[in-house]
């Protein structure tokens, strides 16, 4: 294991913590704190979840994870996983795998893709059409087979957030609720929070905000380069069938780099016609159930202005998800829908997320720019608390600086999700 060493802050580990922003980063990040000693503070200007942790699919997709930093990171999170499922108030974690389900069309894909995630260490088989079917039995006949990726599970994104934060309060952790309007810089370090109310001070300031983190640190002449997604869900009435494990259809493939450069890739053999008519919209084509037995559906894709675009779903992402989806999986053409919601995630230049110190202002450390928070979230705050804890992290978090050219100098636009 190797790491950076400017990523890991050398002065001892801090008495006193602030952080910015009660998502599962920011929840993840207190809990890790809380248990080393840290008297943490978490300052949330609306409830905690109430960004995109609290409204994502809950899918803990390890199947789209490039190999490298991404899956080393997501492999550090699956393992923290299994272990917060024990030690956490229930959130509907479901361990059962992923089934990417796919027709005809995709044959020429399938094999070679399946080699490809297996040489890169992921536990994953082909099962028959028949095989499917038991594992999501709404799917139908013309479903000619399915990749079981083994190690994916999904969970309940709310209930996680509300797990992490109870066991972050219960060692001590306050969620104090306000407006972080900047960050106080005294002599060059960063020394805590202004809010509208008050200056809260700690010995260290780690921003969590999601997609709003760049509004905090350019306050303070930092750059911070994303991009921002809209991400939408529906929610179905409960169904009789039962399943577990978190499906995807076959349209998902285009979202990904890696995937697009496999032999035998071609977007005629995964795209939907309706995706030629919307091209603005990716779609990462997926069915789960919840444990009340409603469905949950989504999830499309759109880049927005800024954060603070509209999270509400769209005509365009709304048509997509039924159109595709009930194209797909005829049996949920006459389900009804309950409710749709969307939210805004970020998105870097080159798909990492964001776990650093700012080597220019000592104090200030960055948790942020993720697109797949609830698949890294655990592993990201552990990195993340690691390094203001002056440990060494558990894999080498020098992909993650914030002073790597990605975040600070621009970007182009990315066109596939990390
Ligand atoms: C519809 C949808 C589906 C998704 N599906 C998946 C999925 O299946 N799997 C997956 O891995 N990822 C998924 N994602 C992405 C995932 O949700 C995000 O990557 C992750 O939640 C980001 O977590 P975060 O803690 O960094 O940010 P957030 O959850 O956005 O939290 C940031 C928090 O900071 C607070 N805040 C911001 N500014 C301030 C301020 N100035 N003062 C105080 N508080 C502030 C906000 O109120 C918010 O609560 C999805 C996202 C969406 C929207």
């Amino acid at each position: 294991m190797s790491n950076s060493s400017s990523t890991v802050n050398e002065a001892a580990a801090p008495a006193s913590a602030i952080i910015v922003g009660a998502g599962i980063l920011g929840a993840a990040t207190a809990l890790f704190l809380a248990r080393e000693g840290v008297a943490v503070r978490i300052v949330e200007r609306q409830h905690a979840g109430w960004g995109a942790s609290g409204r994502n699919a809950g899918y803990i997709s390890m199947i789209t994870r490039s190999g490298g930093p991404q899956l080393e990171l997501a492999n550090l999170s699956r393992s923290l996983y299994s272990q917060l499922a024990e030690e956490l108030d229930d959130f509907e974690f479901q361990p059962n795998g992923a089934l990417v389900y796919y027709y005809e069309e995709q044959l020429p894909l399938i094999e070679g893709f399946v080699k490809k995630r297996q040489e890169d260490g992921l536990p994953m088989e082909i099962v028959s059409g028949d095989r499917a079917r038991e594992l999501c039995p709404l799917l139908p006949e013309d479903v000619v087979g399915g990749i079981h990726s083994k190690s994916d599970c999904y969970l309940h994104p709310g209930k996680l957030v509300d797990a992490l934060m109870n066991a972050a309060i219960k060692l001590g952790a306050e969620l104090i609720d306000a407006d972080v309007t900047e960050l106080v810089v005294e002599d060059g370090r960063c020394v805590g929070v202004r809010t509208a109310r008050t200056d809260i001070r700690a010995d260290v300031v780690a921003v969590t905000a999601g997609s709003w983190t760049a509004a905090i640190l350019e306050k303070a002449g930092l750059p911070f380069n994303v991009l921002h997604m809209r991400m939408q869900m529906a929610e179905t009435a409960p169904i009789e069938e039962r399943f577990n494990v978190a499906a995807y259809g076959p349209s998902l493939f285009h979202e990904y780099a890696f995937v697009r450069e496999l032999p035998g890739y071609d977007d005629d053999i995964v795209l939907h016609p309706l995706q030629h008519i919307m091209p603005e919209v990716g779609l990462l084509e997926l069915i789960c159930q919840r444990a009340d037995g409603r469905l949950w559906l989504g999830c499309p894709i759109e880049f927005v202005d800024g954060p603070d675009a509209s999270p509400d779903p769209t005509v365009a992402g709304m048509a997509q998800t039924f159109g595709v989806l009930g194209d797909h999986v005829p049996a949920l053409q006459h389900i009804p829908v309950e409710r749709t919601w969307g939210g805004i995630a970020p998105q870097t230049g080159d798909g990492l997320p964001v776990m650093s110190d700012v080597p220019s202002v000592p104090g200030l450390f960055v948790g942020s720019g993720h697109a797949y928070g609830a698949t890294v979230g655990p592993g990201s705050a552990r990195v993340l608390a690691d390094i203001i804890l002056g440990r060494v992290p558990g894999l080498d978090a020098s992909p993650f600086r914030y002073d790597r050219p990605a975040i600070t100098e621009g970007m182009a636009r990315s066109v596939s999700l990390g």
